[in-house]
């Protein structure tokens, strides 16, 4: 056969219609994880029942063997009992570039001794952070080893932080947020299928080919949450998962890369053979700060709303009630009361209170001057006291609380109060629980911006209401 005829049969061979499906294995690096915000047997159990879920046979799980102890040992037994296989990611976990040579053999040795009695261990080497070694004597010195040792090199090609993710997700699990799982699905998936389909076009740019692709994953709670959903989104945009195994059957397996920029996985190492420029090789899914950026736009997180404070709770309890106080010292031909009404009643929920003032006069209610309205705000945080009254006004604002005294909070309440035909002020009341009963002092802002008493009220509980004294 010519050598043209040759080319051009095993061009064919690689020939792929738009059609057929592309191919990607899964694999998850530092096996078996230590505890996080999910248990190391809650990890796996979780991942092996969504692997499972949607029929993904086959896996790798990159062993770290520092990781592995007589707790953490049964979830490898595991990992085999569900048909997924075993690879070598060294004992110490340590980068080739900053590790002698030898050391980092006997590293890789003394993993290979805790993982080679299982039957699932097949002697496929992951480099730690995928660091293939920065000169040419530790590269070649490790090519040379994992040939000696019946090792292959367990390269990925799709790299992308993961990982990343994951610890922004645990540190907002750390922080008490409120975490938003779809969203964080959306992320995670978005962000892997976008590091997936860019590693693609570099193939497809640099090898001519969409080869069977190696995803680099890791032992984590986003891998156990969201492994499934990212299987069902691959599928539905035309992939196919495939075994470690088979994908490393790829021709690829057996070109290697003959530059030193190899920790963007395979796939970019071969492009960059090829000529492709190193900033065209990385992509956005590698980046800490955007994808800190997309974690934020995607609004994963929110404070979570806080609890009433016991304070505000002590409040309205010992608000419930009838109050009355005397107006002797500001009764007047314009305000002839000689007596105020308060009255505070659980609204709805028993978690706000609902309040009313009037006067009376000549021994009858009379007036209903305002109408209140007080709650807890979870958004603000704040305990809020909302009033309306007469024309029109209303006064909204918060109450909290300042110094313990007489084994009470003092309370300040600061509003702003608006109508139909007087501008915004402020206005603000403190209260204290004396001996003698509620004191209630409000205040206006003077000239100079300084808070000016106005009134002050003694109110106490009345039971009954009694008529006028
Ligand atoms: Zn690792």
């Amino acid at each position: 056969m010519n050598r043209f005829l040759m080319l051009l049969l095993l061009g064919l061979l690689w020939f792929q219609s738009p059609l057929a499906k592309k191919q990607i294995a899964l694999t998850f690096d530092d096996a078996p994880r230590p505890d996080t915000s999910l248990s190391g047997k809650e990890r796996t159990d979780k991942m092996l029942a969504a692997l499972k879920g949607v029929g993904v046979d086959q896996v790798m799980y990159f062993v770290s063997t520092k990781h592995v102890n007589e707790k953490t040992k049964r979830r490898l037994d595991e990992y085999q009992k569900a048909g997924h296989v075993i690879g070598n990611h060294s004992d110490q976990h340590t980068w080739l570039n900053k590790t002698d040579l030898k050391a980092y053999q006997e590293d890789l040795m003394k993993a290979d001794k805790i993982l080679r009695p299982y039957d699932n261990f097949k002697p496929y080497f992951r480099f730690p952070y995928l660091d293939e070694g920065r000169d040419e004597e530790k590269s070649q010195g490790m090519i040379d080893f994992l040939k000696k040792q019946g090792y292959q090199n367990g390269y990925v090609t799709v790299d992308n932080y993961d990982w990343y993710l994951d610890s922004l997700y645990q540190q907002a699990v750390k922080a008490n947020l409120a975490i938003d799982m779809e969203k964080l699905k959306a992320l995670y998936v978005d962000v892997l299928f976008e590091a997936i389909s860019f590693s693609d076009g570099i193939a497809m740019q640099y090898l001519g080919r969409s080869p069977k692709h190696v995803l680099l994953l890791h032992d984590n709670d986003l891998a156990a949450y969201f492994i499934d959903d990212l299987v069902l989104h691959l599928e539905a945009n035309g992939w196919e998962i495939i075994s470690p195994l088979d994908a490393f059957k790829d021709p690829i397996a057996q070109q290697e890369p003959k530059t030193l920029f190899k920790g963007q996985g395979r796939v970019a190492a071969l492009a960059r053979d090829a000529g492709a420029k190193r900033k065209d090789l990385v992509h956005v899914a590698e980046d800490e700060v955007k994808l800190k950026q997309l974690f934020d736009q995607y609004q994963v997180t929110s404070e979570k709303p806080t609890a009433m404070p016991a304070w505000f709770i002590e409040e309205m309890n010992s608000q419930i009630g009838t109050w009355k106080t005397s107006n002797a010292k500001y009764k007047s031909e314009k305000e002839p009361f000689t007596h105020y009404m308060l009255e505070w009643s659980w609204g709805i929920g028993k978690d706000n209170v609902t309040g009313r003032l009037f006067a009376m006069h000549d021994g009858k209610a009379t007036g209903d001057f305002w109408h209140f309205k007080q709650y807890w705000d979870a958004n603000k945080k704040q305990a809020r006291l909302l009033q309306m009254g007469h024309g029109g006004m209303v006064g909204d604002g918060f109450i909290q609380p300042l110094k313990m005294m007489n084994g009470t909070f003092q309370l300040e309440t600061i509003q702003t109060f608006a109508s139909p035909t007087v501008a915004a002020a402020l206005e603000r009341h403190m209260n204290v629980m004396t001996d003698e009963g509620l004191v209630t002092t409000s205040y206006r802002k003077d000239v100079k911006g300084e808070w000016e008493e106005q009134r002050s009220y003694l109110w106490k509980k009345a039971t009954v209401l009694e008529s006028e004294e």
